[in-house]
C-alpha cells in the first residue's frame, strides 16, 4: 500500500490522480489483479469520469445543487462543514480498478479523480495492488 499526499486548492475541486496510480500499479511489477483507491477523508471522494474542464466543472455544480452549503443541516452545529460531508457521502470513498498485463484497465476517457469537497486542504489517498 501506498500513501500519496495531494494538495488541493480550492472549496471544491477534481485533482486528476490517474498517473499517481499508474505510477504505483507499475511500480508493483503485478500481471494480474486489482488496485484499490482509497481517501482516508470524510469531506473528499475518489470517481473515475472524464478529464474535461466543463465536465469537471458540471460536477462541481451539481455537487452544489444535490447538498448546498447552511441548509440547516444537524452537523453544521459541530463544524459548519455538513455539506462537505454529504457531498462526500454522494461520490464514495474508494474505486476498483482491475489491472490487466501490468496496467490498470481504464476506458480511453476514464481519468480518476480525488475529489475535494471541503478544501483548500493538504490531503492523503491510499493505493493499494493486490495480485490475482
Ligand atoms: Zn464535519
Amino acid at each position: 500500500m501506498k500513501r500519496i499526499e495531494v494538495k488541493t486548492r480550492g472549496s471544491s475541486e477534481l485533482v486528476d490522480i490517474t498517473m499517481e496510480v499508474k505510477e504505483v500499479v507499475k511500480s508493483a511489477g503485478v500481471d494480474s489483479g486489482i488496485c484499490v483507491i482509497f481517501t482516508t477523508h470524510t469531506t473528499s471522494g475518489i470517481i473515475i469520469n472524464e478529464n474535461e474542464s466543463g465536465l469537471k466543472r458540471d460536477i462541481v455544480a451539481i455537487l452544489n445543487e444535490l447538498a448546498p452549503k447552511g441548509k440547516g443541516y444537524l452537523h453544521d452545529r459541530i463544524d459548519n462543514n455538513a455539506h462537505s460531508h454529504l457531498r462526500a457521502v454522494l461520490l464514495g470513498t474508494s474505486v476498483t480498478i482491475p489491472i490487466d498485463r501490468g496496467e490498470l484497465v481504464l476506458g480511453t476517457w476514464q481519468s480518476i479523480f480525488f475529489v475535494e469537497c471541503d478544501g483548500p486542504r493538504r490531503r492523503e489517498f491510499c493505493v493499494s495492488v493486490v495480485e490475482g
